[in-house]
């Protein structure tokens, strides 16, 4: 290994960041093994909090905020620094991928949207009702909880976000993997179907849900939209974080969660814990087969 060779750091200096989601303005390179991200006040406390709770281990390291041409930006620790060619897969966790409040808000002021359900048709012509299709326009949660529904976000409590391969192939088109073999085919193809990755995978889920379980910041959080980054490469190194805490708002006082119990409306539970679950099922018949 020759990674602490101030040669191979300034080389891998300009080695190619990637990014799998989110709008491409939204990070930017920092010093070496630091990325910055957009400002968001919301994901800063939760970084400062996670960097001191038992999560710390599972979540990048936070650096602070800092100015960049007139730009606030949160600055953290680069994941995939430490790998060489790296393939990496983002995982959206939890039942479903908008806050309470959000579904709330759509409904505030309930406007007919052309859009979406332009959208809706284009993905799936039978989804709208007879009056929606009267209308050719639905109301936006009706779309946001039809949404949840195309992906495994609704069935199993995760969705594929997007996958790179270290042989620069990309996709980010699981928007309709629903079924758990299209899953298993999706994660086989992203570790090439080997083992010694997957187990490491399994591994390191199985800790994470053990530390999630003890987390004082879990309980008292409503996670939502909140990403699994995985990321491996050809030295067998493979490693899972949690990324994304942009809709990760904290509790009133006293409620607390425990990320397995179905959704209702009013009681917030995200399924987050009964995704980790599904996607430890999986990871174990994989290694199993
Ligand atoms: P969205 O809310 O649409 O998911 P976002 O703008 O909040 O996007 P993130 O989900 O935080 O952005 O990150 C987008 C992508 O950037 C991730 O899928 C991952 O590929 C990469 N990424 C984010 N944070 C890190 C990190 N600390 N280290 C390495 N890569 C990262
Ligand atoms: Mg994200
Ligand atoms: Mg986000």
């Amino acid at each position: 290994m020759v990674h602490w060779s101030p040669f191979v750091v300034s080389f891998k200096k300009q080695y190619p960041w990637i990014q799998l989601a989110g709008h491409a303005g939204n990070f930017k390179a920092g010093e070496y093994g630091k990325i910055l991200k957009k400002y968001c006040e919301n994901e800063q406390q939760c970084l400062e909090w996670l960097n001191r709770d038992i999560l710390r281990p599972f979540v990048p390291h936070y650096f602070g905020m800092v100015e960049k041409e007139g730009e606030t930006y949160n600055q953290m620790e680069d994941l995939l620094s430490e790998f060489d060619s790296p393939s990496i897969m983002d995982c959206k966790m939890g039942s479903r991928t908008y806050l309470e409040e959000e579904l709330v808000k759509a409904r505030e002021k309930p406007k007919l949207r052309k859009d979406m359900y332009e959208k809706m048709i284009a993905v799936d012509p039978n989804a709208p009702t007879e009056e929606e299709h009267r209308q050719r326009a639905i109301l936006k949660p009706r779309y946001m909880q039809w949404r949840e529904t195309l992906s495994s976000t609704a069935t199993m409590g995760f969705r594929i976000e997007g996958i790179k391969r270290a042989d620069g192939t990309c996709n980010t088109n699981f928007k309709k993997t629903r079924h758990k073999d299209q899953v298993i085919s999706a994660l086989e193809d992203f570790v090439d179907g080997n083992k010694n990755i997957l187990k490491k995978y399994l591994v390191r889920l199985k800790e994470l849900k053990t530390a999630l379980e003890k987390s004082e910041f879990f309980k008292s959080h409503e996670v939502v939209g909140s990403s699994l980054l995985f990321v491996h490469d050809a030295t067998e190194q493979a490693k899972v974080w949690m990324i994304d805490f942009g809709k990760t708002v904290r509790l009133p006082c006293s409620q607390i969660l425990d990320h397995r119990t179905p959704w209702i409306e009013g009681n917030r539970e995200d399924g987050y814990l009964w995704g980790l679950d599904n996607l430890i099922i999986i990871f174990t018949e994989m290694v199993q087969n």
